[in-house]
This record gives C-alpha cells, structure tokens and sequence, in this order.
C-alpha cells in the first residue's frame, strides 16, 4: 500500500487554467484592430498595420496600427493643448484622476492579468501577483505625490509634454512607471508600446477614458522603432523617458543632444546574484528561481550572473540543479507553470544564438528537463557553468531564462566580478552575515541591491541604474524628480561664446605688466602640473590688456587628470564631517585672500569693485552651505513593504567633469565645484576660458585647506576641446557643463558612449549670485546617484 509521501511524490498536475473568455471577448471586440488613443479619442486601425501574436500559441490576437510620423504629429499637438489646463489644475485634482484609475485597474485585475499573459507569455502567476498590483500600487503612490506635490516640491513646475517609450517585458507596468509620475507632477503624456505588446496599453487607454481623464493628457500611439523615434525626436516634446535596450538608448541620446529634452534612460543590466558561503542556500536557490526564472529571464534587473564562493559551490549547483529539475515551463495561462513563453519567435532566436555561442566557447549548458509545448516560442530554463568572465555570455544580456555562473574566494573578489561589468542596474547579495551583505553592497556599482531577496519592486522605492544602465530613477521621491524642473528655469538669455579666444603666437599687444612671463599652470593630482603639449594662452584683461598667461591643456592632461581622480577614491570614503571640515578650512582660506581674489575679479573680468567683493563673498558663503550639506543631504528609509528597510542611499559618482562659463568666474566654477565634492566626488574642473587666472590662484588656497590631492583637479585651455574629451571619457562617470548651445549639443553626443548623466544648462545664461539658480538641492540631487537596498528581515 502506498504511503502518503509516495503518492505525494508521483501525483502529476493537472492543468489548472485561468479562463479567457472575457478577454477573448474584449479582443473580438477590438474587430479590424486598434490604432491610437488620441485627445481622448479612439482612432480606427489604418494599415500598415502590425500582427499581434500570442507567444504561447501563435494565435493572432489583433492587428496594431503602426504609427505614422502624422499620427505623433497629431498626438503631440493634443499633449500639448491639454497641458495648460492640466498643469495648472490643483495637486488634489489630479490626485482624484490618479486614484480614479488605481481604481478602475484594481477592479480589473483578472482581466488584465489575462490579457496581459496572452500578449506576451509571462505567466498567469505572475501578472496576477506582481504586474498588475503593482500597477494599481504605482498609481495609488502617485495619487499621493498629486497630492502632496506644492509642499514636496516647492518653487517647481512640470517639464512639459512627455514622450514615453516602453518595451514589451512588463507592458503595463512599465507603463505605469511611466505614465503616473508624469500625469501626478501636472506633464501630459504621448507614450508609444512595444509592437509585440499594445493590448494592456489600449486596456488601460480604456480605464483613462471611463475616468474622464480630460482629453489629450494622455495619448498613445502604437507603432515601432520608428514610430518610437518620432516621438523621441518630435520638437514640441520636452521629456523623453525610455525603457529598453542600451542600443536603442545610445540612439535616443545621440538623436536629442543639443535639444534641451529631459531624458531618462532605463536600460539593460547583467545583475550579479552573489552568494557567499555562510547563505542560507535553500533560500539562495529560491532566489535564483525569482531572480533569472522569473518572466523568463527577460527582465532588465535579472539575476543573470551568479557569483558563488568556492566552498559551498559544488552543493548549491547540487541544489539549484534539483530545483531546475521541478520547474515547469508551459502553457502561461495554467496557473501551476513557473516559466511561460518567450514573447516572440525573434526573441527565442536571439536567445538560443546566445545560449549555442555560450557552449560553442566551452562552457557548459544545464536545462530543465521535460517536453516544451510544440507551438509557441519556449524555451527551457537553465544556466551555465564553466563560463569565463569574459565569454561572451558572460558580458552580454541574454534577456532569456538562462544565468551564467563564476565562483570566487574572497568577498573582495565577488565584488571585482560583480563590477566586471558595463552595466550596474541591479544587484543580489546572499549572506546571513549582515556586516558582510552590507559591506558588498556599499561596494557593488549598481542602483539597486537587494540583501537576501531579489526582484522586489515598490513605488515608494527608486529603482534605476548606474553605468550603461542608463540615469535617472523611477519609483519614490526620486523619480518624481525626473518629471519636474526648477520653476525659474524657463526661458533665459543664451550664453556667448567664450570672450577670449585661444592665441598661442607669442602676444604683441599691449601689457602692462612685468609678470606676464610668468604661466599659470594646472593643477593636477595636487600638484602644479606644467601642460603637456608645454603650451599657454595669453590671458587678457579689463580693456583687453594682457595680464598673464595660462596654460593650455590637452587631451592627455584631462587623461591625467581623470587618473590623478580616480586615485583619490578614498574622498569618498572619508565621513562627510571630514569632507565638511575640508569646506570650512576652505572656506576660511578664501576668505583671508579675498583681497587679492577681489582684485584678480576685477583685473580680469571689469568687473566693478563691489560686484567683485560681492562675488567673493558669495563664494565664501557657498562654501559654507556645501560643507553644511556635505552631512545633511543624506538618504532615507522608504516606507515601501511590510518587514523591509528599504534604504536610499546617496552615492556620490567617482569622478565628475565640470566645465565652467565665463561668467562669475570665481563663484560658478564653485557653484559646481563645491556640490560635487561635499557629497564625496572628486572633480576635473575645465575653468572659465576667459578667465583662467583665477582657477591658478584657487589652486594655491586649495593647497592651504587640506584638500587631499587629485580630489580637484583644474584645467585651464579651450572648453569645449576639454569637454569633449571629458564627454568621451570612458573614466568620467557624469559631466557638468556650462557652456554655449552647440557645447551642449557636442557633449550630450559624445557622452552616448558610456551614457554618463550630463547636466548642462542648456547653453542659457543664470545669475550665479542668486541662490536659487547657483545653489541648492538640485545641485547635490545632481551629485549623487541613489542606491535602493533592501534588506527583509524577520525569521
Ligand atoms: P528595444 O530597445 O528595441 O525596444 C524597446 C522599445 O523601444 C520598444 O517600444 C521599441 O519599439 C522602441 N524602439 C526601438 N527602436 C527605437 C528607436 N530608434 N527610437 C525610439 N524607440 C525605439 O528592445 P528590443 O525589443 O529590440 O529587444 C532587444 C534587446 O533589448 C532584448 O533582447 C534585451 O536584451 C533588451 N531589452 C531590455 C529591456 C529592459 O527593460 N532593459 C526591455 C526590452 C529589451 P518596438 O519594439 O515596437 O519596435
């Protein structure tokens, strides 16, 4: 007689499908397909029209108009007319909407999930329990910041008309990502799906109409690449919000530089999944499951590299290879499957090419066994062993169900690995020593970090990458950011060229003084540094008069001094009571020389005598509110799930290029300066073309002020050749530039390589003494990139 156990052990599933049948109905009533949502209007489906497919079965769902460069047109122009109204209505307005459509989603749940799993594979699981509440979770959380939005966000406005481009792996939430803090902060919206996903798009379109979202602030546009390019390049679109693949990213920002759009980027990642030998490996296992597994592996943040430590190697791939071995992988509408369909035959190509290149270059592939569906695009579960750092697998997205593996000895050595990486979305550490987990995931270059867990997502919470992961953030404080400017940013005057060309002859013309042979130099690494290429401009001053010399410097003196910064990496380590003291000494040295700097202001500049003591005060001061901030700008603790601290973490970038206008020589080149190093950057400064002496004699205070070397760094030569090369520079991690319209559209270019964040202020003039322009929270939001950790506890 069989026990209980052995009947427990042989029992098969039985299928346990979620109906359809309302959905089925909803698409029969979509008759010759959809087209767009415009100005509150539903268009007509006008060819050329795409085929939408169900990945699971290959059946045609519907047809999905591709839309033309008149639809955008049409959109945008509907954005554009509704934004006044819109923007101006009261936060509590737009809340109503907000929570009217968390709402409306709520009570669709099901049939989302539904619809959501037909169009693109994932499994009814999982748009059940984690797309579709989170979802409504987005826009309830965003009904809140409408709410609450003049009090958080004083003195600030909204960007504008947004452009929105999604990808197809998580369609409606992404959408919601996109959509809610757009609409909360007072933007409207032109957001274009993913050709292989449109349905929840066109769902959701629906609940906007049935809440009487007013017409226009939402539209949506259905169409491809192209069509997601018109929308990126239209001229009325002030934002542009992207989600999807580096590439695709690189394009965006190559196509918009020089524009003045607002850009964020959430892009591609290769996330370490690091388990250290003192894991609860069980619990480890189960994370692998969530973390490359889940939605078949086509998630930006998966959990595609596993880093396991020597020791306990051979017994975790023991257990992960068990726990493969009873994963299913079917039918995404049966409600016992963990892993669904692929969302496209393309997709299932792209994937088997990398995973047949993976073996092809010696490592070795373990998949889940069982029988795949025949129709559909499947594809088993699995991950490598055997695979080096720098296989190709290794470095490239899969976008599959599929990790690859690496061991490590030291803690010191999982890091190095899990940095070994273009990317830096995301992170998982596995440890049941919280010191430890703590101590890596301070370590690892990546926006989110989850301790002991993976793949856990919250609106209260940013979530968004470092490196080619993209910049900005969603989610929280931090991505409502992303959607609102500075109230007094619009309009100003543009900035003309540099009033001083580069002249290398020897000079000429008149002077008046004996020390003009002697050359300003630069200042590199903590020391004068003569330029490489031993060149140096004459410097003219009040009336046009030679007042000395500058050095000139290169290429290879911006690649010297990006060295020298990286060297001084411990600036960031030191306690921001340390860094506030630096400030303050700083501070004081300046203001024993402010004499001399209010003569060298007027010298240079023509300044009058109280404009220049004016500007020197003002510096001094500036000086005194960074150090202030240096230990006040700190992060937060989100209120996001039950039993998880859920930790903001300011981190500063590494080494920032900053590049200074002519105007307030003194005072702008510390407004940047100052912001960046308080919160534990270390700066290349290209100072003020015009007027180079004063960054000579700012290296001599800094000297004075216990600076450690290589934390600043002063160029002086032309501006935009140093912008450029710190544009390019694969070792400048985000770029500052404040220089001429054409400047701006140079570096935002020549920064699409490694896609650091570049600020600029568009080439227009601000008054650097007000403290609204020149100083502020802004700056220091600028200086740091923020660090989601979550840590779950409870036993
Ligand atoms: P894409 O980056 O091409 O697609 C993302 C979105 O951008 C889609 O809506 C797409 O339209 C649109 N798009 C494509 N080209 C442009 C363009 N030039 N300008 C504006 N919008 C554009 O990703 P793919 O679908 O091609 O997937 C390729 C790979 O990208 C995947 O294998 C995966 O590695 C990665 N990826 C990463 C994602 C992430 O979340 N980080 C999400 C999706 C993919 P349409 O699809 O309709 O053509």
């Amino acid at each position: 007689m069989p026990t209980i156990k052995d009947i427990m052990n042989t029992m098969e599933y039985g299928p346990a499908p979620e109906g359809n049948a309302e959905v089925k109905a909803w698409l029969a009533g979509l008759g010759d397909g959809i087209g767009h949502f415009i100005n509150g209007k539903f268009t007509d489906a006008r060819a050329p029209l795409i085929e939408v497919l169900n990945p699971a079965t290959d059946a045609s769902l519907a047809q999905v108009a591709k839309g033309s460069a008149e639809d955008v047109e049409a959109a945008v122009r509907a954005a554009r007319a509704a934004y006044p109204k819109w923007s101006a209505l009261p936060g509590h307005a737009r809340a109503k909407y907000l929570y009217a459509i968390a709402r409306h989603i709520q009570k669709r749940e099901r049939f989302l999930s539904v619809l959501e799993t037909m169009d693109n594979g994932k499994t009814i699981r999982e748009t059940r329990d984690i797309d579709v509440p989170l979802v409504a979770r987005h826009f309830y959380h965003h009904a809140g910041w409408a709410e609450v939005l003049d009090s958080e966000f004083p003195n600030h406005t909204p960007v504008g008309v947004c452009g929105q481009v999604i990808p197809w792996n998580f369609p409606l939430l992404m959408l919601a990502w996109k959509v809610a803090p757009a609409l909360a902060a007072g933007n409207t919206v032109v957001l274009k799906p993913a050709d292989l996903t449109p349905l929840s798009a066109w769902a959701f379109a629906q609940i906007c109409a049935e809440v009487g979202l007013p017409a226009g602030v939402l539209n949506i546009v259905n169409g491809d690449g192209e069509t997601g390019a018109a929308i990126a390049g239209h001229p009325d679109v002030d934002k542009v919000a992207f989600t999807g693949s580096t590439e695709v990213g690189r394009l965006i920002r190559r196509q918009i530089a020089g524009s003045g759009k607002k850009l964020s980027l959430e892009l591609g990642g290769k996330s370490p999944f690091i388990v250290f030998e003192d894991a609860d490996l069980d619990a480890a296992v189960e994370g692998v499951v969530d973390a490359i597994w889940f939605n078949q592996g086509e998630v930006c943040c998966a959990g595609s590299r596993i880093l396991v430590q020597e020791g306990v190697a051979p017994r975790f791939f023991a257990k992960l290879t068990a726990r493969m071995q009873v994963l299913r992988t079917g039918d995404p509408l049966d409600k016992t499957m963990d892993v669904g369909a692929i969302v496209s035959r393309k997709q299932l190509t792209r994937i088997t090419g990398l995973l047949a290149q993976g073996e092809a270059e010696g490592a070795t592939l373990h998949r889940a066994p069982g029988a795949l569906p025949k129709t559909g695009n499947f594809c088993a579960p699995g991950f490598f062993t055997g695979t080096a750092p720098a296989s190709t697998v290794s470095q490239v997205e899969i976008f599959g169900p599929v990790a690859t593996t690496l061991t490590f000895r030291t803690a010191d050595e999982a890091v190095t690995l899990a940095n070994d990486s273009r990317y830096g979305l995301a992170a998982s550490v596995w440890s049941e020593n919280i010191n430890r987990a703590i101590e890596v995931a301070a370590k690892v270059k990546a926006g989110v970090v989850w301790i002991n867990a993976t793949n856990i997502f919250d609106a209260g919470a940013a979530f968004g990458g470092y490196r080619e992961s993209g910049f900005g953030r969603e989610g929280g404080r931090e991505g409502m950011a992303e959607y609102l400017s500075p109230a007094w940013e619009k309009g100003g005057k543009a900035r003309p060229a540099p009033a001083l060309a580069i002249e290398v002859s020897p000079f000429t013309g008149k002077s008046d003084r004996a020390d003009i042979d002697v050359t300003a130099k630069l200042y590199i690494g903590g020391k004068q540094a003569r330029a490489d290429g031993g060149q140096s401009y004459t410097v003219l001053g009040k009336g046009g008069v030679a007042i000395g010399q500058a050095a000139l410097a290169n290429r290879k003196d911006v690649r010297n001094a990006v060295e020298a910064a990286h060297k001084a990496g411990g600036w960031g380590g030191v306690t921001a009571h340390n860094r506030a003291q630096v400030l303050y000494f700083f501070a004081e040295n300046l203001d024993q020389r402010r004499a001399e700097f209010e003569a060298l202001l007027i010298d240079s500049t023509g300044t009058s005598a109280k404009a220049a003591a004016e500007e020197v005060e003002l510096s001094i001061r500036r000086a005194f509110w960074y150090a202030a901030q240096a230990d006040k700008f700190d992060g937060a603790v989100h209120a996001t799930k039950s039993r998880h601290v859920t930790l903001a973490m300011n981190e500063p970038f590494g080494v920032m290029g900053l590049v200074c206008p002519d105007e307030a020589p003194l005072l702008s080149l510390l407004s940047l300066l100052l912001p960046a190093i308080a919160m534990g950057n270390r700066a290349v400064v290209v100072a003020s073309q015009s007027h180079p002496l004063i960054a000579a004699r700012l290296y001599q205070v800094l000297e004075t002020s216990d600076m450690p070397g290589g934390v600043v760094n002063l160029l002086t030569g032309e501006r935009d050749v140093l912008a450029r090369t710190l544009a390019e520079h694969d070792d400048v991690a985000a770029l500052w530039y404040c220089g001429s319209a054409e400047g701006v559209a140079m570096v935002e270019t020549a920064s699409a390589g490694n896609l650091k964040p570049v600020w600029t202020d568009g080439g227009r003039l601000r008054d650097w003494r007000d403290p609204a322009q020149g100083q502020g929270a802004d700056y220091l939001r600028r200086a740091t990139q923020v660090k989601t950790i979550w840590l779950p506890y409870g036993e």
